[in-house]
């Protein structure tokens, strides 16, 4: 029976489409298993771009505690709210909205979603400031990346189609965090090979490109064993992935990305520990 009461809160995802986000049901099982679910509740709504400043309206008349935002409106919200996080300004996105009494904060979580995913494997924080990186893809998921891995101290470079991107993201970097970053073009794609964590933020491997992959195989696997994450979740196991993982690379799929942006985001939301195993097995189905 549900438990929700006069009392209850509610957070919300709002995107389109937004019909085919797993977040509701991420969310509201893991209310369910920390026995929140009376205070909690999670629902999703369809929202046309131009309607975003309202929905931003009606989250403080509501007193909505957190708005979840996809595409197309992770840059649209940022003109609506009170705060935005230092990390969210640079990437030039926000994901995730805090109402807190009133004030509503922007966070940008898929930066962790990145990170994180990547410290685990490599051993911890200081292990992951001795790797280079090849963030492929200058877009959404590529600026939260390489913010990401260049605040915790990672040596980035990118290599994007458009090289104007590539090197546009790379200045806003330098601007920001006063570190140098690598630009260059696909042509150069072989500069993989001198870094040891590879991230595809391209839609290379997923829907009418699901039988490419943005490298080569011949720059994969052996002899020095990379790191291959792709942050495609759809399919699970990407072309990119697969080549990885018959050459010996260490590979990471792109539902890690969402499953650790969204125990950020419910961390955020309620203050409690996300518990990971219920929400990983919610993706996993
Ligand atoms: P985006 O902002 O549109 O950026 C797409 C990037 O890919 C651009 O740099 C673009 O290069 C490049 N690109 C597009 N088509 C290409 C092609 N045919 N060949 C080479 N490069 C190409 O998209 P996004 O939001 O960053 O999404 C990118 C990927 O990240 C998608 O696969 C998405 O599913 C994934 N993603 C995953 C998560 C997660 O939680 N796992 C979260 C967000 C995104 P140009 O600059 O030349 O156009």
């Amino acid at each position: 029976m549900s438990k929700i009461t006069g009392k209850t809160k509610m957070c919300m995802i709002i995107g389109d489409p937004v019909e085919h986000s797993l977040s509701p049901q991420m969310h509201n099982a893991a209310y369910k298993a920390l026995g929140i679910d009376d205070e909690f509740v999670f629902t999703a709504a369809n929202v046309r771009i131009e309607d975003v400043e309202k929905v931003v309206e009606g989250v403080r008349v509501l007193g909505i505690r957190g708005l979840t935002c996809t595409m197309p409106h992770k840059v649209e919200v940022m003109k609506y709210i009170d705060e935005i996080d230092p990390i969210a300004k640079q990437i030039g996105a926000v994901n995730t909205v805090v109402n807190d009494n009133g004030k509503l904060i922007g966070y940008n979580t898929d930066w962790y979603g990145v990170v994180e995913p990547i410290s685990q494997m490599v051993g911890g924080d200081e292990e992951f400031k001795n790797n280079k990186f090849a963030i492929l893809g200058a877009g959404g998921a590529a600026k939260a990346a390489a913010f990401g891995i260049v605040n915790k101290g990672g040596q980035v470079i990118i290599i994007n189609r458009t090289l104007d991107k590539a090197k546009e993201l790379a200045e806003n970097i330098n601007e920001y965090l006063g570190v140098e970053v690598g630009a260059y073009s696909t042509e150069e794609i072989e500069r993989v090979v001198d870094c040891n964590v590879i991230f595809n933020g391209t839609p290379l491997g997923m829907g009418e490109l699901i039988d490419q992959s943005p490298i080569p195989s011949e720059y994969l696997g052996k002899p020095d064993h990379k790191i291959i994450f792709d942050s495609i979740y759809h399919p699970k196991e990407t072309r990119l992935i697969k080549e990885a993982d018959r050459g010996g690379d260490f590979t990471i799929f792109g539902l890690e990305m969402l499953l650790y942006q969204g125990l950020k985001q419910f961390e955020l939301y309620t203050g409690r520990k996300a518990p990971e195993k219920v929400m990983r097995k919610i993706l996993s189905k």
